[in-house]
Parts: structure tokens; C-alpha cells; sequence
């Protein structure tokens, strides 16, 4: 977002240290009582002299506490009057923070990280804006009332990335299922051997590559630089759904074992539900999906 949007000011200040690692970012658009309804925010900035006072409350930050630097959407009054569409009203804030939990900034608190059931390697936190001031050049791109667009912008890779992790989780699962199908016997021979498994594992490997090949259709378009909503929405749609379906499958073919914590299947099976969730569920994808069929093919009678 930084790279497309930032002014030429923020992109040197941010960039160079977020590529050598030294800043971690996060990326706050959903708030407790939305995630798939943006328009609804009610977060606010509010302008006083040469800043912005920020009030609310935030949810689901990945790297909300390991982050120093987190791009906040919120609904912006100024130069907006009353009645102005939501999107056209939001602004997107780069907020830097110190990494940890507490108050990490005057007026910035990260209570904890979220207790999750997988996707245990990154945290997760909330995040509460009390009086929260920061100064007008850290709006991204310098100008209000965009924030929506750049954070669609943002999703749009983040729906390639997550339809890249559903297409490793889901490689993986196959990988964990053929070997063990060859090791484990039954009525005298490997499991491998009967039919019934060979077919699923038939299907998820074809999920597999099916899944790889849109994929990387879209992350081509999106380095193209041409429009890929559609591309992205139908990868991320098709790779989080046959993750889930690959990995359960091979669940199924490790018997009792795969309920055991001993078996990385289990693991697997608790982290192919959230890329069923995150940067849109399958509903939003298929909203956006089928609202570009429409454009596409337009009935001109
Ligand atoms: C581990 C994790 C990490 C996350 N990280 C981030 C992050 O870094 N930054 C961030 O901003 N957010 C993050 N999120 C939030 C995530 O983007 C939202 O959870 C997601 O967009 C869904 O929103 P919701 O949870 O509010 O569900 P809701 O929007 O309340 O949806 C609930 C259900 O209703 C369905 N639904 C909603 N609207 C419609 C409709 N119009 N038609 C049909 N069905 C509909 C949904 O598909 C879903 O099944 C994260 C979530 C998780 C679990």
C-alpha cells in the first residue's frame, strides 16, 4: 500500500527499513462488529490544528503486537460532508507504534493477543484508539477520503497471498496423506492399494494443481499491473475451499492417527479454516466475483 499510494515522503521513510526488516506492518480495517461490511466503520479521525485525533476500536490485526508500524482505516469528517457515500469518506493513517502490549503510544492500546485455534505462528490482537494523535503528513498519500480504495488496493494482493498459503497447507496435506497411505496396511495390503484412497488422493492432487494454476494467474495479473479483481477473488475462493478439502481428506486417510497431536495433519486441520475466513470469506469473494460476471457480460438486448 506504501509502494502504490504513500507520498514520496512516506515511501522513503517507511520503505527502505520495512525492507531490511527492521519495521514489521499491519493492516486494520476490521473492527469488532465488522469485517466483511467495511462501509460500516465507525472509527474516527477528527481534525484539530496540524493533526488527527483517532477514536475507536479495532479487531483481528495480524502482527497487531510485533508491529511498529500499522495502516488504520477510519471514517474522516473533514472535507466529507454529512451524507457522503462511506467509501468516499475513509482515510487510511500510518500509525507508528511501539512493538509489545499495553499503551504503545499515547492514546494507543494493544490489550493481548487473541487466543486463536491455529495460525499460531503470527499474533493476533485488538487494537483501541483513545485520543490517538497523529500528524496530517501520515495520511497515506496525503490526501483524506481515499482510504477505502487503497485498502481494496491492499486486499487484493493479500487474496493472492492467502490463495498461496491455501495452495502450501494444501500441498503439504497431499504430501502427509500419499506417504502415509503407502505405509499403513490394511486386509493385507497398503492402503494405497485399495481404491477408495487412490481416487481421493487423485482428487486432492488434482485440487492441488488446479488450485496452483489460478493462483499464479493471478499474482501474474497483479504484477501486470492490470485490474485483477476477478482473477484474485476466484483464487482466493478455489484455493482456501479445496485447502480445506485436501486437508481434510488427507485427515481422513490417517485414520485415528490424525487426531493425534503426534501427527502434523492435526495442526493442518486446525490452519485451513482461517484462510477460509481471512482477506474476505467465500461469500464476499463470490459477491465480487459474480459482480464483475455482470460487468463482463452485460446483456445488451
Ligand atoms: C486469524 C485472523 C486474522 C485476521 N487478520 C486481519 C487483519 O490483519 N486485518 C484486518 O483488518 N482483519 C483481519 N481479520 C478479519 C477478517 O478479515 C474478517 O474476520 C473477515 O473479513 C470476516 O469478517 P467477520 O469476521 O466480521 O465476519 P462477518 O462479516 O460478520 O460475516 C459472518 C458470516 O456472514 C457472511 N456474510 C457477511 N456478509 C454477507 C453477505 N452480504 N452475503 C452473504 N453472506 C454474508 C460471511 O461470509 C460469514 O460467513 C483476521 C481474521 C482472522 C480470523
Amino acid at each position: 500500500m506504501l509502494k502504490q499510494h504513500g507520498t514520496q515522503e512516506q515511501k522513503d521513510h517507511f520503505l527502505p527499513r520495512m525492507a531490511a526488516g527492521d519495521i514489521r506492518g499491519a493492516f486494520s480495517m476490521s473492527e469488532p462488529a465488522l469485517g466483511s461490511d467495511v462501509s460500516a466503520i465507525t472509527s474516527k479521525a477528527v481534525k484539530d490544528g496540524e493533526e488527527y485525533v483517532l477514536n475507536g476500536q479495532k479487531m483481528w490485526l495480524t502482527n497487531g503486537g510485533t508491529s511498529s508500524l500499522v495502516a488504520v482505516l477510519v471514517k474522516s469528517d473533514e472535507g466529507h460532508p454529512e451524507g457522503t457515500a462511506p467509501h468516499k469518506s475513509m482515510t487510511t493513517f500510518l500509525v507508528e507504534k511501539e512493538p509489545g502490549f499495553g499503551e504503545v503510544r499515547p492514546g494507543l492500546t494493544i490489550p493481548g493477543k487473541i487466543d486463536k485455534m491455529g495460525y499460531k505462528g503470527v499474533d493476533t490482537t485488538e487494537l483501541i484508539m483513545d485520543g490517538l494523535r497523529i500528524p496530517a503528513d501520515r495520511v497515506l498519500g496525503g490526501a483524506t477520503g481515499r482510504g477505502f480504495y487503497q485498502m481494496m488496493d491492499g486486499v487484493e494482493v493479500g487474496r493472492v497471498n492467502v490463495a498461496a498459503r491455501g495452495c502450501g497447507v494444501a500441498q503439504r496435506a497431499f504430501e502427509l496423506g500419499v506417504r502415509y497411505a503407502q505405509q499403513r496396511h490394511t486386509f493385507g495390503k497398503p492402503i494405497a492399494q485399495h481404491q477408495a484412497i487412490q481416487f481421493k488422493l487423485a482428487e486432492m492432487a488434482t485440487k492441488v494443481e488446479a488450485a496452483h494454476a489460478m493462483m499464479v494467474n493471478a499474482a501474474r495479473k497483479k504484477d501486470s499491473g492490470e485490474r485483477n479483481d476477478l482473477e484474485a477473488g476466484m483464487a482466493k475462493y478455489l484455493a482456501s475451499e479445496y485447502c480445506k478439502e485436501v486437508v481434510e481428506d488427507a485427515f481422513r486417510i490417517h485414520g485415528g492417527y490424525g487426531f493425534s497431536k503426534e501427527y502434523e495433519i492435526e495442526r493442518l486441520y486446525r490452519e485451513a479454516p482461517m484462510l477460509l475466513i481471512g482477506e474476505g470469506t467465500a461469500e464476499i469473494q463470490k459477491m465480487i466475483i459474480g459482480r464483475r460476471l455482470l460487468e463482463e457480460y452485460r446483456f445488451q438486448g
